[in-house]
């Protein structure tokens, strides 16, 4: 590190709370490292009252950008200057970029999750997904599935705080895009198996299979699954879900955990940034 950082090291933040535990600084400091970019990601505490003064400095300190997480990413909105269209229709950032002390919020979960089906060489445009849950991260995905082509999406969620959101997104993606989207209660189990059974992938967006719902599924019954249906949790702890075992034991194919997800939203970011693509495999071998 000591070898990198000069007078000329460009700086990039990371600004949420709590945010001591993330991998990104890992992820981006290895990834400039690789690549003999003079740039530095740093961690800073940042909470909802702070995040004036830090985007403030962020803009003072001519910073190249940084990542935004909770409690900040919908709070950040009227700070910038201007706003990705995937990030507007999202209502959240959780990437910076500063061209210029111009500030633009970017959202790259919803693209981490494209990019991670273009890894494994499966295109879901012109098909039909079927989403379970519409907050943060259900939310990214069906905007950029919905951008990107995706021709269906049914959206399922229980009628609890996001179930508003839901509504606002389907909304929305059926307004703006050439995607047909509809919203259908999770507790109507009979109506959720038809339309994962009409659908070319299943996405469980809903965080059921990670702590503290480690071991839970929405779904334990392996009949509900296709052999040539593709199955994506967002959850990458545990590796291996409930969801994920069900699916496998189905004799689903294509079973793909958030792994992916997770370094190819860090890796857009880091293109918005630097103009450069992440050495993906590298950060994967260093992270996992
Ligand atoms: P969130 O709290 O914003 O949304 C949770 C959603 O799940 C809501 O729609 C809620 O209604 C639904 N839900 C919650 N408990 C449920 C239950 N018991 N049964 C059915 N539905 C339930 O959370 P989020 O930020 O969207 O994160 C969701 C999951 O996605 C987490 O597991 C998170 O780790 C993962 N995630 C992964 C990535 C990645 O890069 N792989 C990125 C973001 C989030």
């Amino acid at each position: 590190m000591t070898e990198r950082i000069d007078g000329h090291t460009i700086l990039i933040g990371l600004m949420a709370y709590p945010i001591r535990h993330s991998m990104s600084p890992t992820m981006h400091n290895n990834a400039f490292a690789k690549l003999g970019l003079n740039y530095a990601y740093l961690a800073f505490d940042v909470t909802a009252e702070k995040l004036p003064a830090a985007i403030n400095a962020l803009r003072t300190l001519d910073m190249r950008g940084s990542n935004i997480s909770m409690p900040n990413k919908q709070k950040v909105i009227p700070l910038l200057d201007k706003l990705d269209p995937a990030a507007e229709m999202v209502g959240a950032v959780n990437t910076i970029v500063n061209d210029d002390g111009v500030l633009t919020g970017y959202t790259t979960d919803g693209i981490g999750f494209m990019k991670a089906l273009d890894d494994e060489g499966i295109d879901i445009r012109g098909h039909k997904m079927t989403l379970a849950g519409a907050g943060g991260a259900g939310t990214a995905i069906a905007v950029q599935a919905a951008l990107d082509g995706v021709s269906e999406l049914s959206i399922f969620n229980l009628h609890d705080a996001e179930w508003d959101n839901a509504v606002r997104n389907v909304k929305l993606i059926n307004e703006r895009t050439d995607c047909h989207a509809t919203l259908h209660a999770l507790e109507d189990r009979d109506d959720f198996k038809a339309e994962i059974q009409d659908s070319f992938i299943y996405t469980d967006s809903t965080g059921v299979g990670m702590k503290p719902l480690e071991g839970q599924t929405l779904i334990d019954d392996p009949s509900w699954f296709r052999k040539d249906l593709v199955v994506f949790d967002t959850v990458y702890a545990p590796r291996m879900t409930k969801l994920m075992a069900v699916a496998q034991a189905a004799g689903v194919e294509h079973v793909f955990n958030g792994l992916g997800m997770m370094l190819e939203q860090g890796a857009a970011a880091f293109k918005l940034w630097t103009g450069e693509d992440m050495p993906v495999d590298y950060i994967h071998q260093i992270l996992f």
